[in-house]
């Protein structure tokens, strides 16, 4: 599926290919504190299917509990997280949904480190809509 990312300063802007059978949302803690949400989605493409339009990403390289190096890009200007990717050599990007045009098209299939996700994420549909602040 062909996606579309932007930044929220919109200076940095990308088209990529994802899977949408492999979008997730993680619950790990290094997700949760690098995005300041309660859990984080995201969906794969393969390094020759993402292509940058405009700007650079900021890279903050993040070791994983595997003990890799984890590249995350993110706007230096506006702070929006874009991806994680292998370092130094990115084969795949996690694309981060919430940045994509297409966010609405690319419902999650699967929850991932759902040990350290937080007990209240498992209630939200429950709380009452209200539709704008
Ligand atoms: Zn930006
Ligand atoms: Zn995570």
């Amino acid at each position: 599926m062909k996606v579309h990312g932007t930044c929220h300063c919109s200076a940095i802007a990308y088209e990529a290919v994802v899977d949408p059978a492999r979008a997730v949302v993680c619950h790990c803690a290094d997700c949760q504190v690098l995005s300041g949400a309660p859990f984080r989605a995201s969906a794969p493409a393969k390094a020759e299917d993402f292509k940058l339009l405009r700007g650079v990403p900021t890279v903050y390289v993040k070791t994983a509990e595997s003990g890799n190096p984890r590249a995350q890009g993110f706007c230096g200007a506006c702070g929006s997280a874009l991806y994680s990717a292998d370092a130094p050599d990115a084969k795949v990007y996690n694309l981060r949904i919430g940045a994509m045009a297409e966010r609405d098209a690319l419902p999650p299939r699967r929850a991932i480190w759902c040990g350290s996700a937080l007990d209240w994420t498992r209630d939200l549909l429950d709380l009452p809509d209200i539709q704008k602040q």
